[in-house]
């Protein structure tokens, strides 16, 4: 069995055999965001208990044995308000069915108020070796206004708690961008997080979505809209703070220290095969796409009653593979290699954008040379345009 570190993947950079990635989902939260539009839930704790087994069940049914898996992720939601034996038990199941390669990446998301030393512990002994602590921001005014319930303290507590329970990977999510941080808040929450020390630090900016309590406000004019120039400024100073503390950049909202990129996120922009169990999650295996049924009750149900838990499906196209591919792959900082890109998927996926290539890189988006194609900083901060124009 080949294993994850023959793989790679922990340098952040594009891999021309990403290996093969199983996503859970956990749609259970204490607490909605203010800003979130993912597929969670308040309430639902009697649901939390059938929703394992239906997990499990969909494993135990999935039809791709014999694959080994080189990286897990536990997202959500929050994972961490199932018990650690709840977790264990689907990872098990995820071992017994498709194998796990010798040091596979095994991530759990985690909510800092649903996380002390000895529920890490307990996940690091079930096999768990990263975790991924939504921190967000180290400033009170802001966690408030996102509608975060956790301190800032308790979010230092939980990343300082992952290390004590001696996991190999520790992560730090943040957001930035919002209207009511100041750049001093910013700097302290890079400052904090790099104080307690993680492998890992991904800092996205905040997007104010459609259904959500934050576009109301942003909507009526409450609160004002997010401010692209700002949120550039912030991703410089990130990119700054980050860097003079050692970690790299390897993707547009990514850093780690040197060989701690996150395998599974690599496989994400390497555009490699990943099945996701759990309510909407969603699997890409060699250019089909699926996602399960969106709601928890429905997935649970289907799961129960022994049918299908898929809600569609989609073919692509070798061009629209390699598009995509192409797209995915250039959110990392250190681009494709034309060569093993086109090993992959065939002559024509680079040929036919060649034109568009050149364009981007006379424009100063793209860097096109020594056999690779990367996006600029420039480019980096104009990604929307530089994808939409490849694919
Ligand atoms: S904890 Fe995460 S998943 Fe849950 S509501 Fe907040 S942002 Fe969404």
């Amino acid at each position: 069995m080949i294993t994850a570190t023959e793989l790679g993947g922990r340098d952040g950079t594009w891999q021309s055999h990403p290996g093969f990635g199983i996503y859970v989902h956990i749609p259970f939260c204490l607490h909605r965001c203010h800003y979130c539009d993912f597929n969670t839930y308040e309430g639902l704790e009697t649901l939390r208990a059938p929703y394992v087994d239906a997990v499990i069940a969909d494993i135990e049914r999935d039809e791709r044995v014999g694959r080994s898996v080189t990286s897990v992720f536990f997202g959500g939601g929050t994972p961490t308000l199932l018990t650690p034996h709840q977790l264990a038990r689907i990872l098990e199941a995820i071992g017994a069915r498709f194998g796990i390669a010798t040091d596979a990446e095994i991530t759990a998301e985690a909510n800092p108020e649903t996380v002390d030393v000895a529920y890490l512990r307990e996940l690091v002994h079930a096999g768990f070796n990263r975790l991924s602590v939504g921190v967000q921001s180290l400033s009170p005014g802001v966690l408030q206004r996102l509608g975060r319930t956790h301190s800032s303290e308790r979010a230092v507590q939980a990343l300082r708690a992952a290390r004590e329970a001696a996991f190999d990977d520790v992560n730090a999510d943040l957001i930035y961008g919002s209207p009511w941080e100041r750049p001093d808040d910013w700097v302290m929450s890079l400052r904090g997080v790099i104080d307690a020390g993680p492998d890992h630090v991904s800092a996205y900016a905040l997007t104010v979505e459609e259904g959500t309590p934050l576009h109301t406000l942003v909507a009526s004019g409450r609160v004002p809209d997010v401010d692209p120039d700002t949120q550039a400024e912030r991703h410089r100073i990130a990119s700054d703070i980050l860097a003079a503390a050692g970690y790299e950049r390897y993707e547009v909202s990514n850093w780690s220290r040197p060989h701690r990129a996150s395998r599974h996120n690599v496989l994400y922009w390497s555009a490699g095969d990943y099945v996701g169990f759990g309510a909407g999650a969603h699997s890409h295996v060699a250019g089909r796409r699926w996602w399960s049924l969106r709601l928890p009750r429905d997935y649970v149900a289907a799961s129960a009653a022994g049918t299908s838990t898929v809600a569609g499906s989609e073919e692509l196209s070798a061009d629209q593979r390699a598009g995509e591919a192409l797209m995915l792959g250039l959110r990392l900082t250190s681009g494709v290699e034309r060569a093993a890109f086109v090993e992959r998927f065939g002559p024509w996926s680079l040929r036919a954008r060649e034109e568009d290539i050149a364009s981007l890189v006379k424009e100063g988006l793209v860097e096109a040379s020594g056999g690779r194609i990367r996006v600029t900083t420039y480019g980096t901060l104009l990604g929307n345009e530089v994808a939409a124009r490849l694919l």
